[in-house]
């Protein structure tokens, strides 16, 4: 039978050398597949935490992500903060009608107050604006100012000339330097003093302006002056008008009253 038998069946039993290495082959790359599967369970179970952390400990939880602080807020010193234009001191008296304010503000120009009459029983500020183109071939009225006596305007009735509107000098107080004409307002009333007082609604008219130009204009009471007073060459404004009142008024004024300047 020895013979009947290959000398490898009598050396034992056969030994599948190629099956054997592909089942080790098998069996390690199974092996490998449940590490690899046991690690990745290990992973999940340590990132949740389940298997250490008791209810309510959360003490074991996973630390929250610090998030940076948010930025601080940017001062906004770059923009120029909105601030309203600067009023302009001088510019505008409480209470006075609005065509006492020329269209271009008030010049920094006057220190005078000075007082007239027209020595005529009438009149208006057209009618002297002709008289001083036509015969003093003047350029137009020489007063900033005309006030009413009932008779060619109205009683008290302010009137404003041209040269106001402009900030234009005076033609209405001559002296060497020209010092009043340059730096002086010219109000004229219409009447002649020198034979009666003005009217009550001229005093008031007046007082009123004086009071509000002496404001607007930054002039004291002391600088508000006659024709007269400035030059003594003239009767203007006639010997019957009350500086003394009216200068009272506006120093009084000055202190409280209804055309206090806004400053
Ligand atoms: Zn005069």
């Amino acid at each position: 039978m020895t013979d009947n038998h290959t000398i490898a069946e009598l050396a034992g039993p056969k030994i599948d050398t190629a099956g054997s290495r592909s089942r080790a082959m098998r069996c390690r790359s199974e092996w490998m597949r449940w590490r690899m599967g046991a690690a990745a369970v290990a992973v999940v179970v340590a990132g949740s935490g389940c298997a250490t952390t008791r209810p309510g400990d959360v003490s074991q939880l996973p630390r929250p992500v610090k998030q940076a602080p948010p930025p601080a807020p940017t001062r906004m010193t770059s923009v120029p903060r909105y601030s309203p234009p600067a009023p302009a001191s001088r510019s505008f008296v409480d209470g006075a009608p609005p065509d006492w304010m020329p269209p271009r503000g008030i010049a920094r120009r006057w220190k005078y107050i000075v007082v007239h009459h027209s020595a005529t029983p009438t009149g208006s500020a057209s009618a002297f604006d002709r008289y001083h183109r036509n015969v003093n071939h003047w350029d137009e009225l020489g007063y900033h100012f005309v006030i009413g006596n009932g008779r060619g305007s109205g009683d008290g009735q302010i009137e404003v000339g041209p040269r106001w509107r402009k900030q234009k000098h005076g033609a209405h107080c001559k002296t060497p330097n020209n010092d009043f004409n340059d730096h002086g307002i010219g109000i004229c009333l219409v009447g002649d003093f020198g034979a009666y007082g003005p009217s009550a609604a001229q005093m008031a008219s007046l007082t009123k302006l004086v009071r509000y130009l002496s404001n607007a204009c930054g002039v004291s009471p002391r600088n508000v002056v006659t024709h007269r007073g400035v030059t003594g060459k003239t009767e203007c404004p006639g010997r019957r008008f009350p500086l003394d009142r009216l200068q009272r008024a506006v120093a009084g004024d000055t202190r409280s009253g209804s055309y206090r300047a806004s400053r």
